[in-house]
């Protein structure tokens, strides 16, 4: 914001800058030209006139031969209508001070050809041939207007033009002392430079602005001072005089070619400043309708006759200032506040116009030159419209920033709600991701509980509740596991069949609790003999146990279950407030496991010497190893 109003009262100062210029320039102007002692000159007075319409007089028969067509004039030489004939003037300078030189000066340097011949008793003294239409250089005095000297002998000269335009003819003519006429033209020249200069200052620096800014309004209004600056030099012989001088053809149409460009450029600006188009498009194209007409009478005011395009022009402008006048003040009620400045601009150039006009209709009269108000209409007109252009400029660079503030602050606004959005949305995925997690854990947990559980299980199932060995189901799955083994390492595998020996008797004299008693002792007996890990003991049904000896050959076995049989010969039960004393019958089944042999066969075979051992009168061990079976193709 500071910088902002910074830049607002950068903007104001600078406006301040060129006004204070140009109010400088405007009281120069006013200080020199309304000053009571103005430098001296005398306006000729009894001037005679003719028209030559058909074009028949020369300078030898105006002086031979009196001529009674010819009318005076006193005072409206100043506006003698917009002709293409041939005008001649009459008039005698009274004879003046011998040692004074004087300048005879004709105040308008638009006419084309001018012939001025200096006579005394109807002798030429001087002929001076001048005009836009010739080259600069060959002036008698090089000056924007017509300035002739005076020839002094002390007699009274009489003086003969003849003068041709094809614009307005006009004749003001001033006797000057020179070194009068040498003061006021330079002070006019100070003035001139002062108001080109800031038409210059004024296109060069909106010129700038334009290339920094890349705006086109800005191109319009340099265009527009340039060509306005260009139209009044014109007009005041200026142009010709310092810009194109040797560019007689230029000189003669310059007046056509900037007034069009001026106006042209004056109505394209005010439909881009004003932007016309937004709000009603049919009035921008009305009025770039009018702008371009204008370029249209330029190219027209080059084949025409000057005085036609003139009138033409001076009514088509008339009637289009009038309707763009309309249109501004339109936009102006519409609620456009710069319009309102533009009005006032534009009445400024339109007001100091009309005065020119009734200036030259003699309806009022000013003091000083009428292109000196058509300068000061101009010169306000452009400071002004930069003015405006200030204020739209700034306006349109406040709206901008207003704009981009607000997109920011509502791309700011979008960023925090995607931020919220996406801080939601880890949010959620990070309580998902926590909660699969959780559920995962549990789940292991779960599953680790489970396998645990079934292992226990599986351990229970394989365990004899009675005795806390393993029990039968587990001795089938192991002596299948054991027998697939020695098979697949060709080792001896051994079975021992074990039965205590009349158990039934047991039973019957000391009861069944007893015999489980005995049951759990012999259990026990073998559980702790056995040495080898590898090594199994398992209930396999009533009193009858089975053992598993991998890796052990029927010797080995033997020996064992030798000491086995030994150990619960020995071993007294206590049980019931009695002393039982058991013993068992063992029978052995060795083999080295074998394709050709049914699964069955060492456990059979172990059977098998258990009731051998049996029928050996019982407390007895009997073994029998089994030989591999030879393949019948084998020698
Ligand atoms: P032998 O083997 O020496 O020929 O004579 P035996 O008396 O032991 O004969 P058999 O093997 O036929 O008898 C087994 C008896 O064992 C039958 C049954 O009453 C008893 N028995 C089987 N299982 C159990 C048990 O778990 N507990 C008890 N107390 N007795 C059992
Ligand atoms: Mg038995
Ligand atoms: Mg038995």
């Amino acid at each position: 914001m500071s910088n902002n109003s910074f830049n607002h009262i950068l903007n104001k100062s600078w406006l301040l800058f060129i006004i204070s210029i140009f109010c400088a320039v405007a009281i120069l102007i006013a200080t020199n030209f309304f000053e009571p002692n103005r430098p001296s000159h005398t306006e000729v007075q009894h001037v005679e006139h003719l028209i030559d319409l058909e074009r028949k007089y020369s300078i030898a028969n105006i002086l031979s031969a009196p001529n009674n067509n010819w009318q005076k004039r006193d005072r409206d030489l100043t506006s003698l209508g917009i002709s293409n004939e041939v005008h001649w003037f009459r008039f005698t300078i009274e004879n003046g001070p011998p040692t004074n030189s004087r300048l005879l000066e004709i105040d308008y340097p638009l006419l084309d050809s001018v012939n001025l011949w200096f006579t005394q008793d109807n002798k030429v003294l001087a002929q001076y041939t001048v005009g836009d239409s010739l080259v600069f250089a060959q002036r008698v005095i090089e000056h924007e207007n017509f300035v002739f000297p005076v020839p002094t002998n002390g007699q009274p000269v009489d003086v003969y033009i003849s003068a041709h335009t094809q614009g307005a003819m006009r004749l003001p003519l001033n006797i000057w002392q020179q070194e009068d006429y040498l003061e006021y033209t330079s002070k006019n020249s100070l003035l001139m430079g002062g108001f080109f200069g800031l038409m210059l200052a004024m296109g060069l620096s909106n010129l700038f602005f334009f290339i920094t800014i890349r705006s086109p309004i800005f191109l319009m209004y340099t265009g527009y001072v340039i060509f306005i600056g260009l139209t009044l030099s014109a007009i005041q012989g200026l142009g010709y005089r310092y810009i194109w001088p040797n560019f007689p053809w230029l000189q003669q149409h310059a007046v056509g070619i900037f007034a069009n460009l001026t106006v042209w450029l004056s109505i394209i600006f005010c439909d881009g400043l004003l932007n016309v188009i937004a709000f009603k498009p049919k009035l921008s194209k009305l009025l770039r309708t009018i702008a371009y007409a204008f370029i249209v009478g330029l190219i027209i005011s080059l084949f025409i006759p000057l005085p036609v395009f003139l009138k033409a022009f001076l009514l088509i402008l008339c009637v289009s200032e009038l309707i763009v006048l309309a249109v501004v003040i339109w936009l102006w009620i519409k609620g456009l506040a710069i319009a309102g400045y533009y009005t006032l601009a534009s009445a400024v150039l339109f007001l100091s116009g009309f005065a020119v006009s009734l200036d030259a209709l003699d309806m009022i009269n000013f003091s000083l030159p009428s292109y000196y108000l058509l300068m000061l209409g101009a010169g306000l007109e452009t400071v002004l419209l930069a003015l405006i252009m200030a204020i739209s400029h700034n306006q349109q660079r406040q709206a901008l920033h207003n704009t981009q503030a607000e997109l920011l602050n509502k791309e700011r606004q979008a960023q925090h709600a995607q931020k919220d959005m996406l801080a939601l949305q880890e949010n959620a995925t990070e309580e998902l991701e926590y909660k699969v997690q959780e559920r995962t854990l549990e789940l292991e947990i779960a599953l680790r509980e489970l396998s645990e559980t079934n292992r226990e299980l599986q351990e229970k199932n394989t365990l004899d509740a009675l005795t806390g060995i393993r029990n039968r189901s587990y001795f089938d799955k192991k002596y299948q596991a054991e027998v697939r083994r020695s098979r697949r390492e060709q080792t001896q595998l051994s079975i021992v069949m074990m039965d205590i020996d009349h158990f039934k008797r047991v039973n019957d004299q000391y009861g069944h609790l007893a015999g489980d008693e005995c049951i759990k002792s012999v259990a026990h007996t073998l559980k702790k003999a056995l040495k080898r890990p590898s090594d199994d003991v398992c209930r396999y049904g009533g009193e009858e146990f089975a053992l598993i000896l991998p890796n052990t050959d029927l010797e080995g076995a033997l020996v064992l279950v030798e000491k086995l049989r030994d150990e619960i010969e020995k071993t007294s039960i206590q049980t019931e407030g009695v002393t039982i004393n058991i013993t068992i019958s063992a029978g052995i089944g060795s083999a080295i496991a074998d394709l050709n042999q049914a699964e069955d066969t060492i456990l059979a075979l172990a059977d098998k010497q258990l009731y051998v051992a049996k029928d050996a009168g019982r407390n007895n061990v009997q073994g029998s190893h089994l030989d591999v079976i030879q393949h019948q193709d084998s020698p």
